[in-house]
């Protein structure tokens, strides 16, 4: 286990933003982990824990001591002709583990293909796309309590999954690393969630009538690829801003003045498209320096080569202004700022 000095998070942040870190250690084990808490206690240094840095965004040179979860692993805890309990180790690469799910027959994961990161970040935003969510396959996870040096398990429950959401963005904040998820997946059973307007398109234009879990992920690979920017090319963190829950009489009168307004239905109020109202607002394709609002998808913020940290969170800030100045609806950011 090695502690380096000053090194650079140019390749660790998918914004591509060149900041150092004070410390820096690649942990391959929980016994790296205690190992490294004991050297560097968090009393005297901050802590960040960083995964792929696919939903990060660094303002500054980090002043303590960056570890990068590097534990791999892939195993089957339990399986039965219906269904499958498969363990991730933290630092698996998340598109990887769902490729490996997909090509072992095993469903649940393949609407969640293309997104960048680690299979241990994946729980802390319930990271969602194309009608699922982590929390629908999710089993349980395994966290080390940085103050107890405890291994912890939590359930779906103990995990309080929401929409970008969970525990771990709130009271237990910065106060574990996943080691390990696991997930209970389908095997024959399995349903697939076809729902999503895209997706059934896109089956329709391939004329794909019995679509395997296979079929799936390739349509979504596809349809991610022609939606999003892809990070080694051009920097960004995907959406950079939450989709607004608001009241149901609030939509209604947005939608009167504005009857374009994406929205649905969400736990007894309406979820506004982000993007459609950050488009509305002007800013689809906007550039000011390197720091811009991607011409494809104006939910999505990148730096174009030098932008740095303040300059896109400075961005950001514009955006929900302008936002709030013309809908009333505040926007809540999705990608940490650090
Ligand atoms: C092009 C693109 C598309 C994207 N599309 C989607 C999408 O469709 N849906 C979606 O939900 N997200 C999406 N994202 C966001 C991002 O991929 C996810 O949030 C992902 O789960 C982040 O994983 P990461 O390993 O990169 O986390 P990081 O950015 O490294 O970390 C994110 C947070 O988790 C913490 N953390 C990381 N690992 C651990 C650990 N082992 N233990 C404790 N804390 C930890 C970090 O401290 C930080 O607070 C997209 C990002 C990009 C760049």
């Amino acid at each position: 286990m090695m502690i380096k000095e000053n090194q650079s998070l140019l390749t660790f942040n998918t914004f591509g933003i060149d900041v150092n870190a004070r410390h820096f250690s690649e942990v391959f084990s929980p016994g790296d982990l205690k190992e490294v808490f004991e050297s560097h206690p968090s009393a005297s240094h901050p802590h960040l824990v960083l995964g792929g840095g696919s939903n990060i965004l660094f303002t500054s040179d980090f002043p303590g001591l960056v570890i990068k979860v590097s534990l791999k692993g892939i195993e089957v805890v339990e399986e039965n002709e219906r269904e499958v309990l498969v363990k991730a180790a933290a630092g698996e690469d998340w598109d990887q583990f769902v490729s490996y799910c997909v090509l072992h027959g095993w469903g649940g994961l393949e609407n969640l293909s293309q997104i960048p990161g680690q299979v241990g970040s994946s729980p802390i935003q319930n990271i969602g796309a194309y009608g699922a969510e982590l929390k629908d396959c999710f089993e349980s996870l395994e966290a080390w309590g940085k103050s107890s040096g405890q291994i912890r398990q939590f359930s779906a429950e103990a995990c309080r999954f929401g929409y970008r959401d969970s525990i771990f963005k709130r009271e237990a904040r910065g106060k574990y690393v996943i080691l390990s998820v696991s997930f209970r997946l389908g095997k024959k059973s399995h349903k697939l969630k076809l729902g999503y307007g895209a997706i059934q398109a896109e089956f329709q234009n391939r004329g794909i009538s019995q679509p395997t879990i296979a079929d799936v992920r390739e349509v979504i690979c596809s349809l991610r690829r022609s939606k999003l920017p892809d990070p080694h090319v051009t920097g960004n963190a995907g959406s950079f801003f939450k989709n607004p829950v608001v009241e149901q009489s609030v939509f209604e009168l947005l939608k009167a003045e504005y009857p374009g307004l994406v929205a649905f239905p969400d736990k007894g109020g309406m979820k506004l498209a982000a993007g459609w109202l950050i488009e509305k607002a002007g800013w689809k394709g906007f550039r000011e320096g390197d720091a811009g609002v991607h011409p494809r998808q104006a939910l999505v913020l990148v730096n174009y080569g030098n932008a740095n940290g303040l300059e896109i969170a400075a961005l950001s800030e514009k955006i929900k202004d302008s936002v709030r100045k013309m809908f009333g609806v505040e926007l809540e950011t999705e990608v940490n700022i650090i």
